[in-house]
């Protein structure tokens, strides 16, 4: 690695990326600075490597082996994938049941006063205790009965 400021330029030299100015500033630059000509030296005996280097070539039953892992693998990642949504999913509806829990507002209550009710449930809701004790199960008959038969008398 060069120490100079400027071995960046040195590659973007080298690699032919430079307008027409930089480029001869370059060259100027090459011209007195002993690091940057040898990192662009460097760079091209890599450059002749790399050019000149033999590719391997992958033989058939490699090429098999590998697209055998690749069909597991596919299985294991969308599995993993749909635990990840159902996660998820979990988790949105327990925030949205929070939420919806969280603003909740209570039922208003109905005042009693302004609920007209009639004359024989008036008596069996509040039941009047001065002849309540002797009728109480007389008093719930009649409401079952008036209940039932839809307050018909
Ligand atoms: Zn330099």
């Amino acid at each position: 690695m060069a120490a100079c400021e400027l071995s960046l330029r040195v590659h973007a030299y080298h690699d032919g990326e430079l307008p027409e100015a930089q480029r001869r500033e370059v060259e100027e630059h090459l011209s007195a600075c002993p690091a940057c000509a040898a990192e662009l030296e460097q760079l091209r005996g890599l450059s002749q490597a790399l050019s000149t280097a033999v590719i391997p070539r992958v033989s058939p039953s490699f090429v098999q082996h590998i697209q055998s892992l690749a069909e597991p693998l596919e299985q294991v990642l969308l599995f993993r994938f749909g635990r990840r949504m159902t996660a998820a999913a979990a988790a949105m509806v327990l925030l949205a049941t929070g939420y919806w829990v969280m603003n909740q507002k209570p039922p208003v209550a109905t005042p009693v006063s302004s609920v007209s009710i009639a004359a024989w449930e008036q008596q069996v809701i509040y039941p009047d205790p001065r002849d309540a004790v002797a009728s109480s199960d007389s008093a719930f008959d009649d409401f079952l009965r008036q209940d039932l038969s839809g307050g018909r008398p």
